[in-house]
């Protein structure tokens, strides 16, 4: 059988750091892979006034999103066309667009549909925490997941086409390895690490002994680092990772990790690939 993916997240980049790399070596392969992204990231940061307004930011950010997409070999790029929420306790969490407002009933429906017309092996989004809070991450994690089992189910949104079962799903789920050893770099370099800080607190952060797939994509990285310069509105000149030499970023960004959601991994699984003994 033809092997396709799915990634569902919120905001364009979101596919950029976490899987840019996977996305990529899976779409070399022959594997279709299809992308969806719930908003604009209408409220997102802006690197450089030039690139953007607040007015245009969301337009802006779908360009980014379709050079990353096509980069990355993406079959096919959805836009939910929701409203960026923004962070937690922010206005924007009040606009009755943002995504965070739109009814569960409703963007379930259409990731079924989605889902449903696909016909992926393999679906993939952010784990229950969205890497850092994010209340746009947490509810694309909280909608897939019931698409995800709602697909398989024929009594479920039966008007979205026949019942689709994927044969597993993913969270993207960055180590706490990951960002102590980024922190212990910067410090290395006598740079300022304080946003590491909740780090210090040992429960924050995915724990490693989770991580059930760990993708080198040493092959991808520089396809990965493409379409993350795409998105220069979020990745500009000040981001975090280009303090680090670009070398040293590309090596620690050569490997992306996975949790396996469903169906339930026994303690310690460990996998080579996303598609591993799937035919
Ligand atoms: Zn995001």
């Amino acid at each position: 059988m033809d092997h396709s993916l799915l990634a569902v997240f919120a905001h364009p980049d979101d596919e950029a750091f976490g899987t840019g790399g996977t996305l990529s070596q899976y779409a070399v392969d022959g594997t279709k892979v299809y992308l969806v992204c719930a908003t604009r990231g209408e409220v997102g940061e802006i690197s450089d006034p030039s690139y953007a307004t607040p007015e245009t930011l969301g337009q802006v950010r779908e360009g980014e999103l379709r050079c990353a997409a096509e980069t990355m070999g993406v079959a096919e790029l959805i836009f939910l066309d929701y409203r960026d929420s923004g962070m937690e306790g922010t206005p924007e969490n009040q606009d009755p667009r943002a995504f965070i407002n739109a009814q569960a009933e409703e963007v379930v429906a259409r990731l079924v549909g989605i889902m449903r017309r696909l016909r992926p092996q393999v679906v993939a989004t952010f784990e229950p925490y969205g890497g850092y809070g994010h209340p746009d991450h947490i509810a694309i994690h909280r909608h897939t997941v019931a698409a995800f089992h709602a697909a398989a189910d024929p009594t479920c949104y039966p008007e979205q086409g026949p019942a689709w079962q994927a044969e597993r799903l993913f969270y993207t789920a960055i180590p706490r390895s990951f960002f102590l050893e980024m922190r212990r770099q910067l410090e290395e370099l006598g740079e300022d690490t304080s946003e590491f800080e909740r780090f210090d607190d040992p429960t924050t952060g995915w724990p490693d002994e989770k991580v059930n797939v760990r993708m080198d994509i040493s092959s991808t990285v520089e396809a990965k680092w493409q379409a993350l310069n795409c998105h220069r509105t979020q990745f500009g000149p000040g981001n975090l990772f280009r303090r680090l030499p670009e070398e040293k970023v590309k090596r620690m960004m050569s490997q992306e990790w996975f949790a396996l959601a469903w169906p339930e991994a026994e303690p310690g699984l460990q996998m080579p690939t996303l598609f591993a003994g799937l035919c």
